[in-house]
């Protein structure tokens, strides 16, 4: 049974492979991923976070004020473009429970990737979205937020999360 692995894992270090093609054993690993993402709840998952080395993301998040709602999987997800223009915004991860900071990262992106029927997607995307296709992609290359901070800061979140695990094994 898959399920979420936490820092310092060494899955989470790791560089997820290419996708041949979007076959129903990804699709099979994309529902996987949707349902421990929202049970969690997370806004977005990678592949590499239940153990797995493949280039699948999830993503899931509700627009604050249309209330909409925008959910779907990217297989093989690749960042063509970046803004010039950069944006701090708070973030968390699945795989760092309940550690959060700033960060600063460019404000818009063209992603590329495979859609469920192999269909090559290119969509230019901004707020929120772009923020966690950034996050998740940066996962499948084996990188976390936290290596945007320094590592006096990054060494203080990794020890935080090793205390919020051992109490919560304890319970
Ligand atoms: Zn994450």
């Amino acid at each position: 049974m898959a399920k979420l692995l936490y820092v310092p894992n060494p899955l989470l270090r790791q560089k997820a492979d290419k996708i041949q093609s979007v076959g129903t054993n990804e699709i099979e690993v994309a529902k996987k991923m949707m349902q421990i993402m929202l049970k969690a709840p997370g806004v977005g998952l990678a592949a590499n976070q239940i153990g797995i080395l493949k280039q699948i993301v999830t993503i899931f998040f509700v627009n604050q004020e249309t209330k909409k709602e925008t959910q779907y999987t990217l297989f093989n997800p690749n960042i063509i473009s970046y803004s010039q223009e950069k944006i701090v915004m708070e973030e968390g991860c699945l795989s760092i429970p309940e550690q959060f900071a700033e960060i600063e990262r460019p404000q818009n992106i063209i992603v590329e990737y495979l859609d469920e029927n192999n269909k090559l997607i290119k969509k230019e995307v901004s707020g929120v979205e772009s923020r966690i296709l950034q996050h998740e992609i940066d996962h499948l290359s084996g990188k976390l937020f936290i290596d945007y901070l320094s590592s006096l800061k990054r060494n203080i979140m990794l020890k935080k999360v090793q205390k919020y695990l051992k109490n919560k094994n304890n319970e």
